[in-house]
């Protein structure tokens, strides 16, 4: 058995992306020990800053050879202690691979580096006519290698589905030190053996790193019309369900609380979006070419008397919403460290799952805040508990188990990361836990990248 041997390994990685790319400076090195809710704090002794596919091969196999743990990092925007080097591990920022190749139009694809932030690759695709499907709140930060490996979701998902149903193809460099490209042609239909793709989609560095990939991309935006409807409780929106589902053009489904918009009000020195602010907001979007104004008249007559307020905007007047709903995340971070559930729940079990989780946050931290919003057309909700100490995880363990005995799912779309490992293993079962343990063992046999995220 070899022993791990950082001296050997640091002494040769200027070697292999310059000295400028190895950082040591603590003050640098800070903001890449630390994740975006500050639950996570970690430690590392370098942040290195690879430029091409070939230098994190050659960093993964130096790594190998001295035994050393690698923990990959993009925007640093995960919400599951996956990207933060909490066992001493060296960081790989993969900013630098930053490559936006050109739009296939026919096709409507394109690869591009990991490092390209999700910002800069919808850009990309609006100057070519077409967009990128995912969209997030960190998406000025937050990487596409991240997106790949967390399989995010995000605001579009009710639509055109998350990370996976994006990507077609995929760079990244094995455990092993192998270089893997599979599908980089964008080959819509190829059925030759299991989809490498997609299990690298999820993977949160555990398998490779990441070094590019190719998505689809969709028509570009057409006009758009949003709307906040309100309705007596959170049982009446998730009631709304299909009708609000089949309204035609639906890009957006989400839910907000008043009792939460009430935080955001106060965050942003504004009044609430609807007097007076009913129990439960859902915000909705929908995209012409249809006459949308007429198609989301007709969503709301057949709704009746369920909607108990409601205002409209398109244009400019847009962003005015959103920003309703963006907040949420920032005035949780706002009122101190955020503990986050981010959970799925069969739809029959949404509202029972809203009505019961403060009362069960409250037996295990009676002075807590709690915010409760999410992606409804999704049955995803993101639990928030501000409050408890870093590393008191009772609420949202309490949380968790509720999730259980409902038949949900304990990550939605942020990932299992380092947070959510033993309750991901008790949901998967032991079946499925030991052939995610028998992949990760094929392709990372030494287990140096990512120690302890997803199967511990
Ligand atoms: C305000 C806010 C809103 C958000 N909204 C959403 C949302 O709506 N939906 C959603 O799904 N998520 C959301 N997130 C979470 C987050 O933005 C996503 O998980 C995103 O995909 C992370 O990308 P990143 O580049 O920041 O990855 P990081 O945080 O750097 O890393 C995340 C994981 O991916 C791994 N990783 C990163 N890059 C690579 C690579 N190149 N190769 C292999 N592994 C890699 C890391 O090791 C880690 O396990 C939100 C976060 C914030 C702060």
């Amino acid at each position: 058995v070899l022993e791990p041997d950082l001296p050997a390994f640091l002494s040769s990685v200027e070697g292999v992306v310059g000295a400028t790319h190895v950082l040591t400076d603590p003050e640098v090195r800070a903001g890449h020990e630390t994740d975006w809710t500050r639950r996570f704090v970690g430690r590392t002794p370098a942040v290195l800053r690879p430029g091409s596919v070939g230098e994190v091969q050659a960093l993964v196999l130096l790594a190998r050879r001295h035994q050393v743990s690698l923990v990959p990092q993009g925007g640093n925007t995960g919400l599951v202690g996956g990207a933060t080097p909490l066992g001493g591990e060296v960081v790989l920022d993969l900013r630098r691979l930053d490559d936006l190749g050109p739009v296939d139009g026919p096709a409507g694809q394109v690869t591009v580096g990991a490092g390209v932030t999700l910002t800069a690759l919808q850009d990309h695709a609006a100057s070519a006519g077409l967009s990128f499907a995912v969209d997030l709140g960190a998406r000025d930060t937050a990487t596409v290698g991240g997106l790949v490996a967390t399989n995010a979701g995000g605001l579009h998902v009710v639509r055109f589905g998350s990370m996976r149903a994006q990507v077609l193809g995929v760079e990244a460099v094995l455990g092993t030190g192998e270089v893997v490209r599979s599908n980089l042609t964008g080959l819509v239909k190829d059925n030759t053996g299991y989809d490498l793709p997609g299990l690298l989609c999820g993977s949160e560095g555990t398998l490779g790193v990441i070094t590019s990939a190719r998505v689809r991309l969709v028509p570009g935006v057409g006009p758009l019309l949003g709307a906040l409807v309100g309705f007596a409780s959170v049982t009446a929106a998730v009631e709304a369900l299909p009708v609000l589902r089949s309204a035609p053009g639906l890009r957006a489904l989400e839910l907000m609380r008043a009792v939460d918009l009430r935080l955001v009000a106060g965050h942003l020195g504004i009044e609430p979006p609807l007097t007076p602010l009913p129990p439960a907001v859902v915000l909705l979007e929908l995209e012409g070419p249809n006459d949308l104004v007429g198609a989301l008249g007709a969503v709301l007559e057949a709704l009746g008397p369920a909607v108990v307020a409601s205002a409209v905007a398109d244009g400019d007047r847009l962003a005015g919403l959103w920003r309703w709903r963006e907040a949420l995340p920032e005035v949780a971070a706002a009122l101190g460290i955020v503990h986050k559930a981010d959970v799925s729940l069969p739809v029959g079990a949404l509202a029972a799952f809203e009505a019961a989780v403060e009362t069960t946050i409250r037996a295990h931290s009676p002075s807590s805040t709690t915010l409760v919003y999410g992606h409804l057309g999704d049955g995803n909700l993101h639990v928030n508990v501000v409050g408890p100490g870093a590393a008191d995880d009772g609420p949202v363990d309490a949380v968790l188990e509720l999730v259980l005995e409902l038949g949900g799912s304990v990550s939605a779309e942020h990932g299992v990361g380092r947070a959510k490992v033993a309750w991901a293993a008790r949901q998967r079962g032991e079946v499925a836990t030991t052939m995610l343990r028998a992949i990760k063992q094929a392709l990372d046999p030494d287990g140096i990248l990512n120690p302890g995220v997803v199967v511990g």
